[in-house]
């Protein structure tokens, strides 16, 4: 698979955009400023003014259209949007070195707003995902009462659930209990007990 380091953090910072919204967790988890800067701050994105209302606001709206590439029915239409999103924040190729990180790439200009700064950025990684044959990977949680999203980097693409620790781990106690029930069950049957 040809998925490096770089597209990896890039789809974790995708996934965490796409899990604040109003339809996965019941509410808006951007709904201000502080909650966008914490954002910022948790992916330590590089390169980024002080965010204002109005990148509150086109984050917000990116997230909408990332949402649609990622649940897209097919790679072509998942294409397309990708081929618009890009080209609609002059996404430029840029070799760069800093904090440490060894030399890489980022796909957004300068100081560019934070919507185009993550437009340019999840935008790329998403396209790279479509160009490894990969888009099965974008997966939505199974757990009946989630509906986070997640990327499953697994060897064996076996990743069912958002996160082990909580859904994961909630859907494996359901089952253990089900086979427990069902063994009780059978038990009880032959036992001639009802
Ligand atoms: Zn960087
Ligand atoms: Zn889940």
């Amino acid at each position: 698979m040809l998925i490096t380091h770089d597209t990896e953090c890039a789809l974790g910072i995708l996934v965490d955009l796409l899990n604040t919204a109003p339809e996965v967790g019941g509410f808006e988890q951007l709904s201000s400023l502080v909650a966008l800067d914490a954002f910022v701050a948790r992916q330590d994105l590089s390169e980024l003014d002080a965010v204002t209302a109005a990148d509150l606001a086109a984050v917000q709206q990116l997230r909408g259209r990332l949402r649609e590439i990622f649940t897209a029915a097919s790679t072509e239409r998942a294409a397309e949007l990708v081929n618009v999103l890009v080209a609609s924040v002059n996404a430029t190729p840029r070799l760069t070195e800093h904090d440490g990180h060894g030399w890489h790439m980022h796909y957004f200009a300068p100081h560019a707003a934070l919507a185009d700064h993550l437009a340019a950025e999840l935008g790329m990684a998403l396209g790279l995902i479509l160009m490894a044959g990969e888009r099965e990977r974008l997966r939505r949680c199974e757990a009946p009462d989630c509906a986070r999203v997640f990327v499953d980097l697994s060897r064996n693409r076996s990743r069912r659930y958002c996160d082990s620790r909580t859904c994961g781990n909630r859907m494996h106690v359901a089952a253990y209990r089900a086979r427990q029930r069902s063994a009780a069950d059978d038990a009880a049957v032959t036992l001639g007990v009802s």
